[in-house]
């Protein structure tokens, strides 16, 4: 199936199994906007709490916070977003349809990338095991003349973004030749920078109202609490907060579902470190990040580092985990080394003295940071996009399933009785009544048992447990693994310590130390 086809069941089971709703669904939806329903909620709560207890339970120094969504507006003058936060962006003046100018090239690079990758799949297949890729990448002549035209336009580019010149920006959509995927036009206007910053105002007009944003990272709200946190949990360099939640970005284009939305939630952590220790720790950061994701068992080749061509104006370091989503590998997390930048900005901007006293050292010092940074949506798309599984049965039906990780599966344990009367339903309900405390568990009696099964299986359920007649003789049931389709008969008593380990988080956590 092609990709576009897989993401497009995707988004349509999203909606159908009451995991993703556009928003305002009944008056036509709102511009990349999201509600997340049912099953959604569950799913995205047990990412964040994979996450949380991976920072604050495991680390004895990382505290979290819950800062405000509102703030002073002079803290995103100090952070640089009113100035910066820019994106560059073009239009089409045959279909009026806008785009980010780095996007379009980015894209242009990636189709490069593309034609060498078919021309290297093309010589496998050919020489078979004979085939020496390194040598074929820098013998063949189409692959040479691609790969020197793609790292010309890299280079352009890099220039360009790192110059912020958004003439040259232009004149590469136009000298490759890109054309707008709507009306197959080379008619572009000029490039023009965009601030993604969302605002309001606070307080009545007649006693003049203040301009406020609309949080665009969650970030900010941890650094202008340093100190508050750093005195009352008395902390010692190095130590970290961690906050979830939602940041709000005006996107100019806003596509691919759950992947780009202007309200969005984030889980960060800011590390604060000693300055000319950072890039250590930016190290470390990388790597227990990468291993946070590959716990989850998708399989490491889903996972690569990229990193950035042009650094923000306040990192020296700066490298995205990127996912395999169904349109290619795509940034899901960024780790940033952000040196002691927003302290310092604040400490200017404030003229509060943000300073660490550090008692080893015996002197002050204003500390560096790296910031961990991942998108909760993105994180969900991906792990829906990975956990979809379309599988061809032994007799010739299909079944839509859902491989999610156990722990984070929306609901755990499924009990169904098998006839709706007889006092099944009953002998079901007190089977819940038992593990409804530790688990999500869900009652359904509609259908017949294989119907109720496939419902499981598109949501990711685990684990079906189906009463039946005997169960009211012997207490046992028939207990049914999502992955395997396999059954075994088991006493109810057994039930807790069967589920206990596989669904709890704890089992992912103990992977990470
Ligand atoms: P992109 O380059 O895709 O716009 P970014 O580099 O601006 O992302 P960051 O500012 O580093 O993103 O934000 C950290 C994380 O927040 C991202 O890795 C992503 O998971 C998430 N994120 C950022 N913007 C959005 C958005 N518009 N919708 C959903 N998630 C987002």
């Amino acid at each position: 199936m092609a990709q576009e086809d897989v993401f497009k069941k995707l988004v349509s089971h999203c909606k159908e199994y009451g995991f993703v709703f556009p928003s305002s669904d009944i008056y036509d939806g709102l511009g990349a906007v999201y509600d997340y329903g049912q099953n959604g909620v569950e799913l995205k709560n047990n990412i964040k709490k994979y996450w949380w207890e991976s920072m604050v339970l495991l680390h004895e120094n990382i505290v979290g916070i819950d800062s405000a969504i509102f703030m002073h507006p002079t803290i995103w003058k100090a952070s640089g977003h009113v100035d910066a936060f820019n994106d560059p962006l073009i239009d089409n003046k045959d279909s009026k349809k806008r785009y980010r100018a780095d996007v379009l090239i980015e894209d242009q690079i990636a189709k490069y990338d593309e034609k060498i990758s078919k021309e290297v799949e093309k010589a496998r297949k050919r020489f078979g095991e004979a085939f020496d890729e390194e040598q074929f990448v820098t013998t063949n002549a189409r692959v040479i003349e691609h790969k020197a035209k793609r790292d010309a336009l890299h280079e352009r580019y890099k220039k360009a973004m790192n110059d912020n010149d958004l003439t040259e920006l232009r004149n590469i959509i136009i000298d490759e030749g890109i054309v707008c995927p709507i009306s197959g036009t080379k008619n572009w206007t000029d490039v023009r920078q965009f601030n993604l910053m969302f605002s309001t105002e606070m307080g009545s007009m007649s006693d003049g109202a203040m301009k406020v944003y609309l949080r665009p990272e969650t970030a900010q709200g941890i650094f202008v609490n340093f100190l508050n946190v750093q005195k009352t949990g008395r902390m010692k360099i190095p130590f970290g907060i961690a906050q979830i939640g939602k940041a709000f970005r005006n996107e100019i284009v806003a596509r691919q579902f759950i992947f780009r939305m202007r309200e969005f939630e984030q889980m960060e952590m800011q590390f604060f470190v000693r300055p000319g220790e950072e890039l250590e720790w930016f190290n470390r950061w990388k790597e227990y990040r990468l291993r946070w994701h590959k716990a989850l068992g998708f399989g490491d080749d889903h996972y690569r580092f990229h990193d950035h061509e042009k650094l923000a104006h306040y990192a020296n370091a700066a490298t995205d985990i990127e996912f395999l989503m169904p349109f290619g590998f795509k940034e899901v997390e960024g780790i940033h080394s952000r040196t002691n930048f927003d302290l310092s900005q604040h400490e200017k901007f404030s003229g509060k003295n943000i300073k660490y006293f550090d008692p080893e050292l015996n002197e002050s010092y204003t500390p560096y940071v790296i910031e961990t940074s991942i998108g909760v949506d993105r994180m969900f798309l991906s792990v829906m996009s990975a956990a979809y599984c379309e599988e061809k049965l032994d007799n010739g039906e299909t079944r839509v399933v859902l491989r999610l990780p156990e722990a984070i599966a929306p609901v755990k344990v499924a009990v169904l009785p098998l006839l709706k009367k007889d006092g099944l339903p009953e002998k079901a309900q007190q089977v819940i009544d038992l593990l409804k405390f530790d688990y999500n568990c869900q009652y359904d009696e509609k259908d017949s048992i294989g119907k109720r099964y496939r419902r499981h299986d598109a949501i990711g359920t685990p684990y079906c447990v189906t009463v039946d007649h005997q169960t009211l003789q012997d207490d046992t049931v028939t207990l049914r693994h999502r992955d395997t389709m396999a059954q075994e008969r088991v006493p109810i008593a057994s039930l807790e310590s069967i589920v206990a380990d596989k669904v709890s988080i704890k089992s992912l956590l103990k992977k990470l130390v």
